[in-house]
């Protein structure tokens, strides 16, 4: 895919055409067409192993890394260990860890309004699971909207050369395994990968239920959750966004954050950001329309329709507490 450093226009509202990157799909096809070739390699349960170890392993990256710590920094790490995140992260193929976060800032900042890159609810379920990822208007890194961490040399180089992941753990998995665990962790498992994280986009916004009034279509789903650990909380997620943990009752499964704990028990991450009480238990208090709200049926493929209006407090206005020492700005 082709992607450039444009520090003014990417990600933003603008009448540019959705035109889709023929080029760009190529690959993103190929690997879907060769999926059926993994019939012609002789059956071992090995093989299932391999790809589904890396598509948890990458999983994790993908939630802790791209989306908890890049787009949400609701923990800290060191630079070593982020710059592993990210190069983790992008062995999935899914572009560079900042283009990723900034997208999602903008995500969160436009949730199913007509600026909203990639909203069921707007522009309908393939446009929010895949459309919007081949098309060029959203190619270029903004980095402006990822400053935080644009700082960071190694950081941008990776995202500017993000195949490079991709290809070195493709030559590992060849080298240790040969072509059949090159290609059931890099093609098998690749492609469950996508569709699995596309699925925050799109599935989270369409089926689940809703704990809490936000101005968008987030859901809760324990399968998605299953699915994405952690990440089919997304309900609980939109309403506040910065925690490290998604699932925030002890039935709701979060093993991105059972990994974090774990992770901060060792001392490699710290600060794991956390809803107060009060945010956690705050629709107990919900009146009979805020209740009516949460069960309203969401108008999908409203593209044409402008869009509701803001009723629910800012996410980012409710407490959280901190787990460690307090919080230093501009720290990583
Ligand atoms: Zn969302
Ligand atoms: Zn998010």
């Amino acid at each position: 895919m082709l992607i450039g450093v444009d520090m003014t226009t990417a990600n933003t509202p603008s009448n540019q055409p959705h035109e889709i990157n023929l080029v760009a799909c190529i690959p993103f096809i190929a690997w879907h067409a060769m999926l059926p070739l993994a019939f012609l390699i002789p059956f071992k349960w090995e093989y299932v192993a391999v790809a589904v170890g890396a598509y948890f392993v990458r999983m994790f990256a993908i939630t802790a890394g791209y989306h908890r710590y890049f787009a949400h920094r609701a923990f800290k790490t060191n630079r070593v260990f982020q710059f592993i995140l990210a190069f983790l992260a992008q062995t999935s193929a899914q572009k560079g860890a900042l283009w990723w976060a900034a997208n999602h800032r903008h995500h969160h900042r436009y949730s199913d309004q007509e600026e909203d890159i990639h909203s069921p609810a707007r522009k309908g379920f393939f446009w929010s699971h895949i459309g919007w990822i081949l098309v060029k208007k959203y190619e270029p890194t903004n980095y402006s909207a990822i400053k935080d961490f644009a700082k960071y040399p190694e950081l941008v180089w990776l995202n500017e050369h993000f195949m490079v992941p991709p290809m070195v753990a493709l030559a590992v998995t060849y080298a240790i395994g040969g072509l059949p665990w090159a290609f059931w962790a890099g093609v098998v498992s690749t492609v469950a990968l996508w569709h699995g994280t596309f699925t925050i986009n799109s599935l989270t916004h369409i089926f689940g239920s809703r704990r809490y009034v936000t101005t968008d279509t987030s859901r809760n789903n324990f399968f998605f959750a299953l699915l994405t650990m952690g990440e089919g909380w997304h309900n609980n997620h939109h309403f506040h966004q910065n925690t490290a943990n998604q699932g925030w009752f002890w039935w709701e499964i979060d093993a991105t954050f059972y990994i974090l704990k774990a992770l901060a028990w060792l001392g490699v991450v710290s600060d794991l950001r956390l809803p107060s009480e009060q945010t956690k238990y705050c629709y107990l208090k919900y009146t009979d329309a805020q209740r009516a709200q949460l069960s309203a049926e969401t108008k999908f493929n409203a593209w044409r329709t402008p869009p509701p209006p803001k009723t629910a407090p800012t996410p980012e206005a409710t407490p959280v507490i901190t787990l460690g020492a307090a919080p230093q700005p501009g720290q990583a």
